[in-house]
């Protein structure tokens, strides 16, 4: 049998009555209703030139038709290029420019722009928030059956970016194969059944809102109900009549500042789910506490889907991100000399098994650098395993900030900074936000006079970055502090910004926050 991911998934519940999708006003369609809509799409991708192996790219807000398109894409054996709807026109190009597909999906407004871009884009189609656009003319005049183009296990799916620590960002290369592996691990490991329902809020354009909840859901044959966007009242609302919530840490931290938030209303719920950032110890307990649930934590990332998770019955325990999924490897190493650590001592987690991705897009010395000769891919993250064999996470060798679930590279955001004319350098870094988990904060040293100002570092970054990784803390300083090897410090940075009298120990000339 073919491994295409859709037709694995889907092939034994074309004719279904059961609802894939319900919207939160009570609509749903079924799994025939998303076999006939997907199979028209395919024909329109077909129709707009798209072959098995292109690219498909996507930055549209999310809607029943986004869902639609991915799985539309996997049907036609193309590769879906989901981009986060917050980057700019500059970022977009850049990802177009670097994955060359054969059809840009945006939105309406952005049209324009993208088909003046430079190697000119074969076709350009519009997708809105309300699923409509230039995407969807003539589909309702489409066939409804469309076979499915025959896949291999090796052959890729999607791919993802992932921001690079060092430099642009790089496209994970994730294949039919991982895919449906680790969908079939989660719904194995999480106990999801057809009578599932998943509150679903999270963005559609990373791997835990498309490929967590979208492929898991579709493996074991539930329901979604789509939300618009993440809100705390519509959520607790929607308890009644679902069974499981995919969260990132903020999800839940909003969540506890709601006093509806009970055991009586999420008494209906059978599972909380979080992961894509750290989840405090001390949200678990409070959760627990508030509402009689347990949050099962998992640990993933975009190159290699989930690679831990509590387990459903046994302990949960706050702070760990819990045991290798079926199939799933985990080993901890010296980052420096890729040996292998003792239980219990911390150390670069290493991943290997069917879930980790096929390599960096056009990067292969760059995907070379981030495997062992065994196969073993190097996370980035530090962690340890405990005499229960849970994984804790204990740090991140690279230099990564996640705010409210998104990842942000200091480099990037430094680099951007480093345009600007009038600054001599500056220093990025993550300081502890109650409710995004980590905020930016920027330190800048400036040129001599004239000196630019917040008003104009901050009109600059927001004409190139994407909102979230602006710097939501701005410090003006005289110099940097450096070790001896002339590397910035960044753990002093982070604790002087931490504290109530920066001053003392950066040495400031102005703060500005917003
Ligand atoms: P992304 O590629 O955007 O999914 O981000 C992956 C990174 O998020 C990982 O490398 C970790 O640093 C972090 N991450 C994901 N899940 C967790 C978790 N449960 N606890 C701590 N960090 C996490």
């Amino acid at each position: 049998m073919s491994a295409n991911l859709f037709t694995q998934f889907f092939a034994a519940r074309e004719g279904s009555a059961h609802p894939f999708i319900e919207r939160p006003d009570g609509g749903a369609l079924t799994y025939r209703d998303t076999a006939e809509a997907t199979a028209r799409l395919a024909h329109r991708l077909v129709q707009l030139g798209v072959k098995p192996g292109d690219r498909v790219a996507a930055q549209i807000e999310r809607s029943v038709e986004a869902i639609h398109l991915y799985l539309a894409c996997l049907r036609v054996g193309g590769v879906y290029l989901p981009l986060n709807t917050a980057y700019t026109l500059p970022e977009l190009e850049y990802f177009v420019g670097d994955a060359q597909p054969a059809l840009v999906v945006c939105s309406p407004e952005r049209r324009e722009a993208v088909t003046r871009f430079p190697g000119a884009v074969p076709a350009v189609a519009t997708l809105d928030a309300n699923g409509e656009g230039s995407l969807m003319e003539g589909v309702g005049r489409l066939p409804t059956r469309f076979d499915d183009v025959a896949r291999a296990e090796d052959d890729l799916a999607a791919i993802l970016y992932t921001s690079g620590t060092t430099g642009r960002s790089k496209g994970a290369m994730l294949t039919h194969g991982n895919l449906a592996s680790n969908a079939r691990a989660l719904a194995t490991t999480w106990r999801y059944t057809a009578d599932d329902r998943l509150i679903h809020a999270l963005p559609l354009f990373h791997t835990h809102g498309l490929f967590v909840a979208v492929n898991v859901t579709l493996c074991a044959g539930a329901s979604i109900i789509l939300l618009p966007k993440f809100d705390p009242e519509r959520v607790i609302g929607l308890f009644a009549r679902s069974t499981v919530l995919m969260g990132v840490p903020t999800f839940y931290t909003r969540l506890l500042q709601h006093p509806r938030l009970d055991r009586e209303s999420a008494r209906p719920m059978r599972l909380f789910i979080s992961g894509s950032a750290p989840l405090t110890a001390e949200t678990h307990d409070e959760w627990s506490a508030r509402s009689g649930h347990a949050i099962l934590e998992r640990y993933g990332m975009t190159e290699t889907n989930m690679n831990t998770s509590n387990p459903y019955d046994g302990a949960r325990k706050p702070g760990a991100v819990g045991l290798p999924l079926p199939g799933v490897e985990i080993r901890i190493a010296d980052a420096q000399t890729g040996r292998a650590l003792a239980g219990g001592e911390a150390g670069e987690i290493e991943i290997r098994g069917p879930n980790v991705f096929k390599g960096y897009w056009r990067m292969p010395e760059k995907t070379a650098a981030e495997f062992r000769t065994d196969g073993f891919f190097r996370s980035g993250d530090v962690g340890l395993i405990d005499p229960d064999g849970y994984l804790h996470i204990v740090g991140r060798a690279k230099d990564l900030i996640i705010t409210g679930g998104y990842n942000v590279y200091p480099r990037e955001i430094e680099d951007e900074i480093g345009q600007i004319p009038g600054i001599v350098e500056s220093a990025v870094v993550g300081l502890p936000d109650k409710d995004f988990g980590e905020s930016v904060a920027a330190v800048i040293i400036r040129s001599a006079p004239p000196q630019v100002t917040v008003e104009q570092v901050r009109a600059a970054l927001e004409a190139r970055l994407a909102r979230y990784k602006l710097p939501k803390r701005i410090v003006f300083a005289r110099s940097l502090p450096r070790n001896a090897m002339g590397k910035v410090q960044k753990n002093l940075i982070r604790e002087a910004l931490a504290s109530p009298a920066p001053s003392a120990a950066l040495d400031l000339e102005e703060e500005v926050k917003s």
